[in-house]
């Protein structure tokens, strides 16, 4: 059956919104059809609640997924394997080539490329999203990616709501962020956009996994997409991401580092007035442990911090290495009651990162914005932006970034 021919409402039942990114929107689904049978193996069952990312498109035209028997055989020669993946119908992607696609069609082919590659090489892991299936609506100009349902929040979300934090805690996160990257450098993909608020707990129990989502800046290692990293805070960048150097899987460890100074000090390492300085510093791996916040947090931890942050990533310790870490492990993490002070600043943290997401997302949908560029509004449906249109629209993340984006040390104290 031709891939057009499957539409995403009739095999699923849309509800509430459930967040929305720079270019998405991402809402509950249930699975029609899913009428519950005592016989019905985990796998099906697990994919009857999804979490439904829809994206579009701002160039039009090109097809991005084929069906799984026609798709090309370029990423991995197209193995069977798939697990976890094609639950209603079986549609997969094929990669494009990047080369001239305007910049939204890059990223949202690159999306699916990547999670392509999770699917043959990755799925199921325990702490990496899982995707079923992909759907393309091109009367809207949009691709559906039906992604496994996280509802247990936020990383962050969740450390500040927890009675008990301890560095413990924090390695046990470490650990599952560190298990689902290992798997992914396996099969060579770089996530290079890992951060706090794409880690999410798949469910609200304690013993929740983490997962790690949104690969749409991800590169596959033959696959490198030169668009990656127009927008976006640079707080967890790397120096070599920054200076355009060689992205390796070391890049992630870096991101990973950053997450772990924050856990464990409620602030970034790198706090800067501007974001140039703020680059600056990172180049330089220009970073302390300040006494008045460190002094109780274990040296191992430290160690691990400043081997992540190195400047060099080949100083780096890899995902794997990572795992044998006598910190990640817990065994010489501490299991005292962090201070108060941490948790409060990681608050504060973490609520000046959710205003900027939400200006960050709003501003797409804006009407002023809408008003000032009227052909904008293609963003949101048809597929006609200009190379003009798109560099305005660039600017304007970069101005949010910029303005959004710093601060100084005191603003955590
Ligand atoms: P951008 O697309 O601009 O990078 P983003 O990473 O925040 O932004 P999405 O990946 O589209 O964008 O996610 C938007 C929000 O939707 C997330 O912050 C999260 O709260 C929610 N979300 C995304 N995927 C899932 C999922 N699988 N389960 C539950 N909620 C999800």
């Amino acid at each position: 059956m031709g891939q057009e021919e499957r539409k995403l409402t009739d095999e699923y039942e849309i509800s509430d919104v459930l967040g929305r990114g720079g270019f998405s929107v991402v809402r509950k689904g249930k699975r029609k059809s899913s009428d519950h049978h005592d016989d019905q193996d985990d796998e099906s069952r697990k994919q009857v609640q999804v979490a439904i990312k829809t994206l579009r498109r701002m160039g039009g035209g090109k097809t991005v997924i084929q069906s799984r028997e026609s798709r090309g055989s370029k990423q991995g020669g197209g193995g069977g394997g798939g697990a976890g993946a094609g639950g209603g119908g079986g549609s997969m992607v094929r990669p494009l080539p990047m080369s001239g696609a305007a910049v939204s069609d890059a990223l949202l082919t690159n999306e699916i490329l990547v999670m392509r590659r999770i699917v043959e090489s990755v799925s199921p892991h325990e702490n990496v999203i899982e995707l079923y299936d992909v759907f393309e609506d091109a009367r809207n100009g949009a691709v559906h990616l039906v992604l496994e349902l996280c509802s247990g929040g936020e990383l962050f979300d969740r450390i500040v709501r927890r009675d008990k934090y301890t560095e413990v805690g924090a390695a046990a996160v470490v650990r599952q962020i560190a298990a689902g990257l290992a798997a992914l450098h396996r099969a060579d993909i770089v996530h290079r956009d890992l951060k706090p608020e794409n880690c999410l707990f798949l469910n609200e129990r304690p013993d929740s996994p983490l997962k790690i989502m949104d690969f749409g800046l991800s590169s596959v290692e033959e696959f490198t997409d030169p668009v990656v990293g127009l927008f976006g805070s640079i707080d967890y960048v790397s120096p070599e991401a920054l200076s355009q150097g060689n992205i390796t899987p070391k890049t992630d460890m870096w991101s990973l580092g950053v997450i772990l100074y924050i856990m464990l000090s409620g602030y970034p390492p790198f706090i800067a007035q501007s974001n140039r300085q703020k680059q600056q510093m990172i180049l330089a791996g220009d970073f302390s442990f300040y006494e008045k916040t460190w002094k109780n947090i274990s040296s191992s931890a430290k160690q691990l911090i400043k081997s992540l942050l190195a400047v060099d990533p080949q100083r780096r310790p890899s995902a794997q290495e990572l795992l044998d870490h006598p910190w990640v492990r817990g065994d010489s993490a501490k299991e005292d009651q962090m201070d108060a002070e941490v948790v409060s600043r990681l608050q504060s943290f973490n609520a000046r990162r959710k205003l900027r997401a939400a200006a960050m997302a709003s501003v797409l949908s804006s009407s002023i914005f809408l008003k000032r560029t009227k052909k904008l509004k293609s963003l949101l449906g048809s597929h006609d932006l200009s190379q003009d249109e798109l560099e305005n629209l660039r600017i304007h993340f970069k101005k949010i970034c910029a303005n959004g984006d710093n601060a100084t040390l005191s603003e955590f104290e």
